[in-house]
This record gives structure tokens, C-alpha cells and sequence, in this order.
């Protein structure tokens, strides 16, 4: 962590307290969803998190104790009834949700790598149903929790809009969970329900190392965007305290870059 993160932590720049929140998408220490997960700690709120399986477990939990979490639940996507699962113990625990952080994708290697022209149906179906339906999902069963209001947020990429080199199926992924997110942000408007996407630059995560040539893609990162810096993930964190607060109550359905102006360059 940078010293200027660490001053970034230091004084939270939204006040969360009061509000109960749903973070999916902890890998590690290094993920997104971690650093939102602290910002959002520092800013007082109480989470439940989830962990994908008992392998993931001790490394979320690394994460989860440090930050207080009242909840640490187990959650793969794509395991029936597990996300129910979560809410179920969400709503006996806390009897509402003032917002969720959705940050997990995956896509199967071999569809991962290959062009987008030569992406197995079976490959497509897996991708959009853990990185993009489940956020529907997670909005459905999300909506009963919060009669008043809330925030849904998911994590996007760039990708979604231009073709960036070895991105493939992810691109196509996000744009769908981009208009999915425009669409519930619509709809759950009128009950005080708010969704956003982040999408951050890029950030060296695990998800991010299945990625062919990722190093490329950060070096690119750094010298095409005005600040020539690379974002952390910190810096999500602080975008996303932000959007679940009160102080973002009139802003919904948005797509944020957070990274350092790349999104500017031709
Ligand atoms: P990460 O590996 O730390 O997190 C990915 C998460 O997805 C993991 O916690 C993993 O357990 C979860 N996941 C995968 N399959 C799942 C399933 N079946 N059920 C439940 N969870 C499952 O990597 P990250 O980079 O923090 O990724 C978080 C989000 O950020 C993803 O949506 C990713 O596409 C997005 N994103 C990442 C970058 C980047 O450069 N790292 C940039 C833009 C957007």
C-alpha cells in the first residue's frame, strides 16, 4: 500500500454507519472486493462477505476478521442454492441489505483464450451466468431487503466497449452486465434501489493473471493514462463507499471509470 493510500484510508470520506452490506468477490487480500470491503469498514458499515469454497476460505477469512465482518458465508454462483442460501441468512441476521457489492467473473481457459469467434456455447454460458446473471440474481433476491432503498453495484471493464487485445469473451460479458445493470437500475429505481458498474483500470488480482499477457496491459495502463499511475484497490474502495452512500442518493445507473484518465486516450 502506498502512502498516499494509506492517508486515503485514514480519513473515510463518506459515513457509512447504520447501513448493512453484502460484499461477493473476496479471492484474497489482493482483490477488488477487498479493498472496497475496508473502505467500506472504515466508513463504518457492517458487512457479510462470502468465500467461493473451503480452499478460498482461509484467505477470505484473512481478509473478513480483520474487518469485523458479522456474516462469512460460503457462496459459489453456480451451486444451486447457494446465493439463496446467503440471503436467506442475510435477512435472519440483519432483516434487510442497504447494499451489495457484486465483483466476482470467470470464464473457462480455454474459451478465455481463444477468440471470441471460436467461443464454445457451452464456454459463453458459464461466463454470462457466473459474471453476468448472477448480479441479476443478486438484484432479485437483493429487492425485498430493501423496502427502503439500496445500491447494487458490479465491476466492469473497458473492455465491454472497445476491443481490448487477449480480453475476448470477457468483453461481450460485461457489456451484457453493463445493460443488465442499466436495465435494474430502471426498474428498481421507483423503490429507492440504485445500480452502478465501476470499472477500474487494470489491477493485478488473481482473476486478472488468467488474462493472457496482463503485464502488457498494466504497462499500457501506466503510460497511457494522464496520471501515469495504476490503480489500486483502494481506490475502487473509495469510489464504491461513495456510490452506496447517501451522499450518491440521486445518482443511479452510471458506468465510473477509476482509472487515472486511461479511458481518455485514443
Ligand atoms: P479476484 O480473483 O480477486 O476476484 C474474483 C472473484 O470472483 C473471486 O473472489 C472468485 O471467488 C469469484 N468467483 C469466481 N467464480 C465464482 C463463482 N462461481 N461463484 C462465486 N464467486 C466466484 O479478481 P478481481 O480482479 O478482484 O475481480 C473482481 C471483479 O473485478 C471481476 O468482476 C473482474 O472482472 C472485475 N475487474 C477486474 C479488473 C482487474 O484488472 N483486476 C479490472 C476491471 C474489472
Amino acid at each position: 500500500m502506498t502512502h498516499e493510500t494509506e492517508m486515503a484510508l485514514a480519513a473515510p470520506l463518506v459515513d457509512l454507519r447504520g447501513k448493512r452490506g453484502l460484499i461477493v468477490g473476496i479471492a484474497n487480500e489482493h482483490s477488488i472486493a477487498a479493498g472496497c470491503a475496508e473502505v467500506f469498514a472504515q466508513a463504518g458499515a457492517r458487512l457479510a462477505a462470502t468465500f467461493l469454497n473451503t480452499k478460498a476460505e482461509p484467505f477470505v477469512r484473512a481478509v473478513t476478521d480483520k474487518l469485523g465482518c458479522e456474516l462469512v458465508l460460503p457462496c459459489d454462483v453456480h451451486e444451486p442454492g447457494q446465493l439463496e442460501a446467503v440471503f436467506d441468512a442475510v435477512k435472519a441476521q440483519w432483516g434487510g441489505l442497504d447494499f451489495l457489492l457484486h465483483s466476482i467473473a470467470f470464464a473457462p481457459r480455454e474459451d478465455l483464450h481463444s477468440r471470441v469467434t471460436d467461443c464454445s456455447m457451452e464456454g459463453f454460458d458459464v461466463a454470462m451466468n457466473i459474471s453476468c446473471h448472477s448480479f441479476i440474481r443478486m438484484a432479485h433476491l437483493a429487492e425485498p431487503l430493501m423496502p427502503d432503498g439500496g445500491c447494487l453495484l458490479a465491476v466492469t471493464f473497458y473492455g465491454s466497449e472497445r476491443v481490448v487485445e487477449h480480453y475476448n469473451l470477457m468483453g461481450p460479458v460485461k457489456a451484457a452486465l453493463e445493460s443488465s445493470m442499466r436495465y435494474i437500475a430502471a426498474e428498481l429505481g421507483p423503490k429507492g434501489i440504485r445500480a452502478h458498474a465501476i470499472s477500474p483500470g487494470p489491477i493485478k488480482t488473481r482473476a486478472a493473471s488468467g488474462i493472457d499477457h496482463f503485464d502488457e496491459l498494466l504497462a499500457e495502463a501506466a503510460s497511457r493514462a494522464p496520471e501515469h499511475h495504476l490503480v489500486e484497490i483502494a481506490d475502487v474502495g473509495n469510489l464504491a463507499a461513495f456510490l452506496v452512500s447517501d451522499a450518491a442518493r440521486r445518482i443511479t445507473g452510471t458506468i465510473i471509470p477509476v482509472d487515472g484518465g486511461q479511458h481518455l486516450a485514443a
